[in-house]
């Protein structure tokens, strides 16, 4: 089945070739979008046709959308995917798509805009039932009244911006004093970064886990959950490592969460794939907020799942029914991803591009890497600093650690820093390995601090790599783009 002819990527990177391939294996023609910034991306290199939509900035390129929907329309495009990030939540997007008769991949803008909003989408599901974290009702204008609320909750509390994402502008606070600087703070991230100053205030829970659903839904009422996933280990709010299932589920809490995770999707009048995401402390749940696209672990579910996500989110936006209902879908094993970003976990994560100069992805059973970088590569400066994915199956959690271990172990990325030392340091610690994940892991576990060892083990193994993979001349290159990496890392 083909469902479209040609379908146009908006967006770059890793997750448009993922789409990209989604297209080959159908049939459907690609047609890719780049800025001057990725002349020479792999996106471009993957796609029949491509299109240069304008400068580096994303407002210039990837988030054009007038630019954008005419080269879909020029190129006989008939449906675009969004990726995710850029204008994957943007329902402005959606409509424009809707009014110049391109189909959206992914749901309707009116649910997008409904979701869009932390505050609307928490007193949506507060009304149909699903359990929310404590806080306001609407949003907070001014201090007497955020003292209020911050009064009656009780301290801490977390502050967000209701149109936000990405854990930007999100400010904890533990006592009354603090609640003026930080919800001054929070209204002025909130609009420039979101263009509107709305904040909410939330009970801030210790220690949670972030557990979320993959849901799918078609355009004939039928909707299936892919079971969940636990993102608990992050940085400045933002996930590092995702696992399937979650270590914590049980059938009891996943048969509670995932009825509430349809029942949001049904709320929200929903089509296309979604993410229900749910903070979960002593034993209950709350709903957080439901990603309105493709997210970037989607990879771990259809590990365990054997779905092809992107392959459904197509044929939904093409109108066809789900071919499978939910007694079709069980568990198989587990999954584990490692996001693997071009940045330097021991000087606050700073994003560090630049260069590949040496390049070498692991392979072997039950391992997956969807990612846009080869060697030579010049990583752009412009975007985000997630340059790969690294994926580990087998059947059990405990084997999936251990194949994430040897796959990283085999991973070489020279020229510039990135995670992989610290996926390999939380590999190896014992409360991660017992299953003990929660959002504040990486600060309690003091992870960081151990780093210096396996930073260490890295070059070892960098070195023995080189002595092992590599015949005659290679040998002398890797060998080369070692000493290279450590001279670096001295200066
Ligand atoms: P964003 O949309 O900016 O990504 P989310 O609302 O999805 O923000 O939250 C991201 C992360 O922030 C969560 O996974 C969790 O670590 C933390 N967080 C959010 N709300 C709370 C809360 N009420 N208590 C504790 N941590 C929270």
């Amino acid at each position: 089945m083909k469902y479209f002819e040609k379908l146009l990527i908006a967006n770059r990177g890793e997750i448009a070739i993922r789409v990209m391939r989604a297209c080959r294996e159908l049939g459907i023609e690609t047609v890719a979008i780049y800025s001057a910034a990725d002349n020479n991306a792999l996106h471009v290199k993957y796609a029949d046709e491509a299109f240069l939509v304008g400068d580096a900035h994303p407002s210039k390129s990837y988030l054009n959308i007038e630019r954008i929907v005419d080269i879909a329309k020029k190129s006989g495009a008939e449906a675009i995917h969004p990726g995710y990030g850029f204008l994957a939540e943007n329902y402005r997007f959606a409509k424009i798509c809707q009014d110049e008769n391109v189909i959206f991949v992914g749901p309707g803008w009116k649910t997008i805009r409904a979701m869009g909003s932390k505050i609307g989408s928490k007193q949506m599901m507060k009304d149909a039932g699903v359990p929310v974290v404590p806080g306001t009702e609407g949003g907070v204008n001014n201090i007497d009244e955020a003292k209020k609320v911050a009064g009656e909750i009780g301290y801490p509390v977390i502050i967000k911006a209701s149109a936000g994402g990405g854990g930007i502008g999100m400010q904890i606070v533990n006592d009354e004093q603090g609640l003026q600087d930080a919800i001054a703070a929070a209204m002025r991230i909130a609009e420039s970064a979101f263009g509107d100053a709305t904040v909410l205030i939330e009970k801030y829970l210790e220690k949670p886990r972030h557990i979320e659903f993959q849901v799918l839904a078609d355009e004939h009422g039928n909707a299936v959950h892919l079971y969940d996933r636990e993102c608990s280990i992050q940085r400045r709010h933002q996930k590092l490592i995702e696992e399937a299932p979650s270590p914590v589920m049980t059938p009891e809490l996943r048969d509670r969460m995932s009825a509430s995770a349809l029942k949001v999707a049904e709320a929200s009048d929903y089509t296309n794939a979604g993410t229900v995401e749910f903070l979960y402390s002593d034993g209950r749940y709350y709903f957080m907020e439901m990603n309105t696209r493709l997210q970037v672990e989607h990879t771990i579910t259809e590990f365990i799942t054997g779905v092809d996500i992107v392959r459904q989110q197509i044929a939904i936006a093409a109108g066809e029914s789900l071919p499978f209902d939910q007694s079709d879908l069980s568990i198989r094993g587990h999954a584990i991803e490692c996001r693997i970003n071009a940045e330097d976990p021991l000087n606050n994560f700073s994003a560090d591009p630049g260069k590949i100069i040496r390049y070498r992805s692991p392979g072997g059973p039950g391992i997956r890497v969807d990612s846009g970088i080869h060697m030579g590569y010049r990583i752009p400066p412009n975007y985000d600093s997630m340059i790969a994915k690294l994926c580990a199956w087998d059947s059990t959690r405990v084997e999936a650690i251990t194949r994430m271990r040897r796959a990283i172990s085999e991973y070489i990325i020279l020229g510039v820093k990135t995670t992989l030392p610290l996926h390999y340091a939380i590999m190896n610690n014992q409360q991660f390995i017992a299953g003990n994940t929660h959002t504040h892991f990486l600060q309690e576990e003091h992870i960081l601090s151990t780093l210096d060892r396996y930073t260490r083990d890295e070059e070892t193994r960098m070195q023995t790599l080189a002595g092992s993979f590599g015949q005659g001349k290679k040998v002398a290159a890797i060998s080369a783009a070692v000493n290279t990496y450590l001279q670096q890392k001295k200066d």
